[in-house]
């Protein structure tokens, strides 16, 4: 059984920086965060891709204990493309089209249902509550979203929101969704509806938790060289519930997963989470206590 399940698309993207450009890359909030999360536990993926991506191109995940058994393979697969400005905090997306994620329902495998740790990546919310209501009784259900879910299924959205223990969101997305300019009033705002604690990303100045009872800022590493964000919020995501299942505890479980979002925006794609090491990962750690040390 996999330490941790995610729910998250499998895409094929096109991306476009400052810096450069990269078509037809693999990518999707599943792909990353289950690479990100394969750093500290197990991962099982549950998603669906084209028949026009082949399995080989999913290898490198089976070699980093991730589980696949949990994707289909039907019609086109999902593609998405955006573009960044110089201001790299946030995707303009060009295009998605849906493909192969309209109309998928998911099937769990038998041997991730009782898995503790649930992370309802960024996908249709149709989707995501079809994945929760299959398991058995996760311990921890983490959701992350995005714009487009925010602008065309808020409802059904808000009612994952409910049924969920920790949400994630970046900060024009806590705005959207909650309709106040203040994060503050946001995340009491998502802590109402359920989760016991909301955390919003701040790009590249790094994270903010909220709980009925702290509030914790996480600095974001200083990069000199973002080359692309894309993923950054998944490998967030994925890396915090995978540092989470093994650690429980809510903040190095933050710091970590903004450790392993900044090794994301080094590079195109996973080309950058694909080459570091777990002392990569230790020296940036150390270095991010140095940091905010008064
Ligand atoms: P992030 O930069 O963390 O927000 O994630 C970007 C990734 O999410 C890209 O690899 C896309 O393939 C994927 N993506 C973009 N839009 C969507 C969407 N509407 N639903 C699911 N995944 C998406």
């Amino acid at each position: 059984m996999p330490d941790v399940v995610i729910v998250g698309s499998i895409g094929i993207d096109a991306i476009k920086t400052p810096f450069g450009t990269a078509k037809d890359i693999l990518g999707g909030s599943a792909i990353y965060a289950s690479f990100a999360a394969s750093f500290s536990a197990s991962a099982g993926v549950i998603s669906v891709k084209g028949n026009d991506l082949a399995d080989s191109e999913l290898e490198f995940l089976r070699k980093r204990n991730v589980d696949l058994r949990g994707v289909q393979s039907k019609g086109k697969n999902f593609r998405w493309s955006g573009e960044y400005e110089y201001d790299m905090n946030e995707a303009k997306t060009i295009s998605t089209e849906l493909n192969s994620i309209s109309g998928f329902t998911p099937v769990i495998p038998e041997e991730y249902k009782k898995a503790k740790y649930l992370f309802l990546a960024n996908i249709d919310p149709a989707i995501q509550i079809e994945a929760m209501e299959a398991m058995e009784a996760p311990k921890l259900v983490v959701l992350d979203t995005m714009n487009l879910w925010i602008s065309t299924k808020k409802e059904l959205l808000l009612k994952v929101i409910k049924k969920t223990n920790i949400l994630i969101l970046n900060e024009s997305e806590a705005r959207q969704l909650f309709k106040t300019p203040n994060i503050v009033k946001a995340a009491k705002y998502a802590l109402s509806l359920g989760p016991w604690a909301v955390i919003i990303k701040k790009g590249e100045d790094g994270a903010l938790l909220f709980t009925e009872k702290e509030v914790f800022s996480c600095p974001g590493y200083p990069l000199e060289n973002v080359v692309d964000p894309t993923g950054c919020g998944d490998s967030f995501g994925g890396a915090f519930i995978g540092n989470y299942s093994k650690t429980k505890n809510l903040r190095k479980a933050i710091v970590y997963a903004a450790i392993i979002a900044s090794f994301n925006a080094e590079g195109f794609g996973l080309s950058n989470l694909q080459k570091i090491s777990k002392t990569d990962i230790k020296n940036r750690l150390a270095e991010m206590q140095k940091i905010r040390k008064f």
